[in-house]
């Protein structure tokens, strides 16, 4: 396990980075929340992290349904905000909605609306649409073009709230084509509000490599792994 000073370091370097972008683009470093991106790690240590004063106000974030049923009991207690950031299957919808608050993977109608079906009576689940503005044919997302479309009709779901929009930056060196996605991105997030989604404000984009180029284009969340806990086990 890292050594929380490291963590506590490493956090603090997060944060920097992110109020020096705000600055640069003449944005207020409050306007951006910072995700830990927990996969392969332990409960331990994301407790370890989570818990740190330097964690103060950030969002944990798991990409596989099955590290989140793994990890949930053991770090119940910590009140953080749990995001599920990557694919959910339809039959593994109903342990999503045990162990995270937001969903922010959806790339369809129909995932949209088995989720809406399955939340209980009374309760409200927060949402992004993913749209994978690279068109990687690795990355999740729908395209660009029909992301205005789903928003619309995760909206109109029951049980939903849409907060906003998520994607995985192009993975390239181009630091112009990283920033077009993004910019791509803040447009349909943008369309959305001028089409009356009023909810659906996130900005989800932005990793430990680019988060500048993500601030920049008006990320309101960023989505940080290998700056705080160092490089992964390949998956
Ligand atoms: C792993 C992951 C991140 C964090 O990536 P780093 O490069 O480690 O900062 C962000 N978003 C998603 C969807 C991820 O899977």
């Amino acid at each position: 396990m890292t050594d929380t000073s490291v963590l506590a370091q490493r956090l603090t370097a997060v944060r920097t980075r992110v109020a020096e972008a705000a600055r640069t683009a003449g944005r207020r470093p409050d306007e951006i929340r910072v995700l830990l991106a927990t996969k392969t790690l332990d409960a331990e240590t994301v407790r370890a992290a989570l818990t740190l004063p330097e964690a103060a106000g950030m969002v944990r974030g798991e990409n596989r349904v099955q590290e989140l049923v793994a990890k949930g009991p053991a770090l119940a207690d910590l009140a953080v905000p749990t995001h599920l950031i990557g694919p959910l299957q339809s039959n593994k919808v109903n342990a999503a909605l045990r162990w995270a608050g937001c969903v922010q993977s959806v790339t369809s109608v129909e995932l949209a609306t088995r989720l809406s079906d399955r939340v209980a009576d009374g309760a409200v689940l927060d949402v992004m649409v993913q749209v994978n503005v690279s068109g990687e044919v690795t990355k999740h997302g729908v395209a660009p073009e029909q992301g205005l479309d789903l928003a619309a009709q995760v909206a109109a779901l029951p049980r939903l709230r849409l907060i906003g929009f998520m994607t995985v930056g192009a993975h390239t060196p181009d630091t112009g084509l990283v920033r077009a996605g993004y910019a791509r991105l803040a447009a349909i997030r943008d369309e959305a509000l001028a089409a009356g989604l009023a909810t659906a404000r996130e900005l989800s984009m932005g990793m430990s490599g680019d988060l500048e180029l993500a601030v920049a284009e008006g990320a309101t969340m960023v989505r940080v792994g290998t700056a705080v806990f160092g490089a992964r086990p390949a998956l």
